[in-house]
């Protein structure tokens, strides 16, 4: 039964803005989202294809891998979304895609050892449901075809209630689907206008209806706070239609305003959007409100049902943390497929051409389609495992991670003192222990061990 009591508790009348303890600047600051250390924004063209090829050269025969498609077009273009994508009105780019795609797997297939275990395939965008009953029907011959199929291989996918059917999700739930992704923000009509994404609650229910009559139990909904005319009510209603569907796993994310980034993000004005306060207060109500109603938090924005796979590895302190945000996934190397996909090895992270006639130019002169990426050295490595652990359990011990990296701890809890120091309430430091103790300042005590950040500093989203 869903707790409304929960909810109506944090209604607009009823919330405790005052209390938040946290400063305006500190809620305004703008830090990465730590989906990778270092961010994606940081990466230089120093990697391209040549260290590609060698770092797939370099996976151990026998590796367990996962495998990350990027599929690159929508039938709308949802102003606020920052992804990779572009319009697709006829089908002809989406067969040239495909096309390139067969190149890209083959190639990158030709490098890997023969013996190879995927343990994961995600399907992402862009709208992959997009993809008609028998394009979806290729796609599969063509990764049937290079990767052998594993029994217990995780296939998820995001899927668009308003560009997908029973058709489409019979040929996914055939091809070995167990997990699908959807993507919610929120059901109010006034805010849907204004993100420019029509999408019922009723047309979400049948989507989700659908999946579960083809047996997939593992739904996941990415939901937002922080959107234009966006309010504790609205949210609140959202969270209600949300929790009668019951979702397995929710990420509630703040809207990320970086219109300097993505151009369609312009269509959508900055005095409409709620500021910092009301972003703290949305993000808090909706956290009281999914643990009231059984959900249990995961990581920085994360809540899952106590039975999934991500409450289990949060509780296990196994999980991890990558582009998609959070994931119970363990394989040390990551394949990106597709234009903008990144790529993550041991040795660093490269990223695909994000332009699709750019990828498709590369792959067509015969070479791999990498413009950009990361070697990691070994004091990235370093702060990476700081962050990482920050983001994914909110705790750190800095001398255990000092010890594992063969590095001086002084700096580090120098760091932690003055980040305690500086934003009281934030974080505490035991020993050489530093836990945060509110995840609204986890990004911001994450950042605090980021190196580069002074660089770089005002190029990411809000930290509330
Ligand atoms: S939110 Fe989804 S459908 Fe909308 S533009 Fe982004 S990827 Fe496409």
């Amino acid at each position: 039964m869903i707790c409304i009591k929960a909810i109506r508790r944090l209604d607009p009348d009823h919330a405790t803005m005052k209390h938040i303890p946290f400063p305006s600047d500190l809620l305004e600051a703008r830090v990465p989202r730590y989906t990778s250390f270092p961010p994606a924004n940081r990466f230089s063209s120093d990697v391209g294809p040549a260290q590609m090829a060698s770092w797939l050269d370099a996976v151990p025969d026998g590796a367990s891998v996962s495998l990350y498609i990027h599929v690159p077009f929508c039938r709308r273009l949802c102003w606020f979304c920052a992804c990779h994508t572009q319009g697709a009105r006829s089908d002809e780019p989406v067969d040239r895609y495909l096309d390139h795609l067969e190149e890209e797997i083959a190639m990158v297939r030709a490098r890997l050892p023969v013996r190879l275990q995927v343990s994961a395939l995600h399907l992402g965008g862009g709208t992959p449901t997009l993809l008609s009953p028998d394009r979806l029907d290729r796609l599969a011959a063509m990764i049937a075809a290079s990767f052998a199929d594993e029994d217990d291989r995780e296939f998820s996918v995001e899927i668009d209630p308003a560009e997908c059917d029973g058709a489409r999700l019979d040929r996914l739930v055939a091809h070995g689907l167990t997990r699908a992704s959807i993507g919610v923000q929120d059901f109010d009509p006034t805010v849907q206008s204004a993100i420019g994404r029509q999408q019922s609650a009723e047309l979400t229910a049948e989507t989700v209806q659908a999946l579960r009559d083809r047996g997939i139990g593992a739904i996941n909904f990415d939901l937002l706070y922080g959107l234009p005319h966006q309010s504790q009510a609205t949210l609140a209603d959202t969270l209600r239609s949300v929790l009668e569907m019951r979702p397995d796993r929710i990420a509630l994310y703040g809207y990320a305003h970086v219109p300097w980034m993505s151009r369609r993000q312009r269509l959508i004005p900055d005095h409409v959007l709620p500021n910092s306060q009301e972003r703290v207060a949305q993000s808090s109500m909706a956290r009281e409100a999914l643990i009231a109603n059984g959900y249990v938090p995961v990581g920085i924005d994360h809540y899952a049902l106590p039975h999934d796979a991500l409450a289990v590895a949060a509780r296990a302190g196994t999980l991890r943390r990558n582009f998609q945000g959070y994931t119970t996934d363990e394989a040390s190397t990551l394949i990106g497929l597709g234009p903008s996909a990144v790529s993550r090895f041991v040795q660093g992270y490269a990223q695909n051409a994000p332009v699709t006639g750019q990828w498709q130019s590369a792959l067509s002169g015969g070479a791999l389609a990498t413009v950009r990426g990361h070697l990691l050295s070994p004091s990235d490595r370093l702060h990476a495992d700081i962050i990482e652990a920050l983001m994914c359990s909110g705790s750190v011990d800095l001398a255990d991670c000092c010890t594992r990296h063969d590095a001086n701890l002084e700096p580090f809890i120098r760091i932690a003192r003055d980040a305690v120091k500086q934003m009281p309430g934030a974080a505490r430091l035991e020993g050489t222990r530093i836990t945060v103790t509110s995840p609204l300042c986890t990004r911001l005590i994450a950042s605090r061990f980021d190196p580069a950040l002074e660089r770089s500093e005002g190029r990411f989203s809000k930290a509330s």
